[in-house]
């Protein structure tokens, strides 16, 4: 079978996760146990491979036998009650929220304070209890509404003055959408352009990697925000898109001669998982 086979350049973690992921290892390294609010990336087996140097993954709920010891802060960011119930347990922490995302809760603060003098709201794009959403709505005492698709807008009460902003990750197609639907209904709307320019820039360079591909296979956890929407986006223009977690889920009936497979990832798909996938599949397609 003549097959070729190209890991995207753009792929890969973002800085924000590289950040995290770096920081956590370098603990790790000199002390052989850290936990991690949540876990530090959507991505099953990056998870695995930080457990097995000693990453803990914790919940709010269970921080309370944490007193003295060291929590990580993933890139995602927490809401300002996170960083009050750390400090009266005693827990020491490694912040890791991206700047990025630090400087987003700070725009939704002062947005927040601006509508509460005008009797405003603040609405966020954004997945439903995702960690970022949820320092985002955090920094408006919980008060901003959450809208997760173009159906939700009609939980917008559009009679008062909203500012608007969009969760790093989401589609920037999609939030043009929102912002064009809710421009039609609103008397005062002020949009932010929250998308992470490492998300909107490597959206157009995955649409040309997607179209210059016969087969795309696309690498990321399920639970993956950001990959749910990157790959909706390689689907919409190369049907023959596969999503898959690693590559021993590529089933050889998706592969025909002549195939040009291209293999990418979110942004909490670690390059060697790609590296990792084309190695294994070239292995493979030898014994097909
Ligand atoms: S996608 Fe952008 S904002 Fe989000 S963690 Fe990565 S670099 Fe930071």
């Amino acid at each position: 079978m003549n097959v070729t086979l190209e890991i995207d350049s753009s792929s890969g973690f973002c800085p924000g996760v590289v950040n995290a992921v770096r920081r956590a290892e370098d603990h790790l390294a000199l002390h052989g146990t850290l936990h991690s609010l949540g876990p530090i990336v959507h991505n099953s087996l990056e998870i695995d491979r930080l457990r097995d140097k000693g990453l803990r993954i914790v919940d709010l709920d269970s921080i309370d036998n944490l007193s003295g010891r060291v929590l990580l802060i993933r890139a995602h960011g927490e809401p300002p009650s996170t960083y009050e119930a750390v400090t009266a347990k005693g827990i020491t922490l490694i912040d890791c929220t991206c700047p990025v995302v630090l400087r987003l809760q700070e725009k939704v603060r002062k947005a927040f304070l601006r509508m509460e003098k005008v009797g405003g709201t603040v609405v966020i794009f954004g997945k439903h209890g995702h960690a970022e959403v949820n320092g985002l709505v955090g920094q408006t005492e919980g008060r901003a509404v959450v809208i997760g698709n173009s159906d939700e807008i009609s939980d917008v009460d559009f009679s008062r003055p909203i500012e608007l902003f969009s969760q790093t990750t989401k589609d920037p197609v999609e939030y043009d959408a929102i912002v064009k639907i809710m421009r039609a209904r609103a008397k005062d709307l002020k949009v932010h352009n929250t998308i992470c320019a490492q998300v909107s820039n490597r959206h157009k360079s995955l649409v040309n990697f997607a179209r210059s591909h016969s087969m795309i296979l696309f690498i990321s956890g399920r639970e993956s925000s950001n990959g749910k929407v990157l790959f909706d986006l390689c689907k919409s223009v190369n049907p023959r898109s596969w999503w898959i977690e690693d590559a021993s889920q590529v089933d050889p009936a998706w592969i025909r001669d002549g195939d040009t497979i291209g293999i990418c990832g979110a942004t909490s798909t670690p390059a060697w998982q790609l590296e990792e996938a084309m190695e294994s599949l070239s292995y493979r397609l030898k014994l097909i």
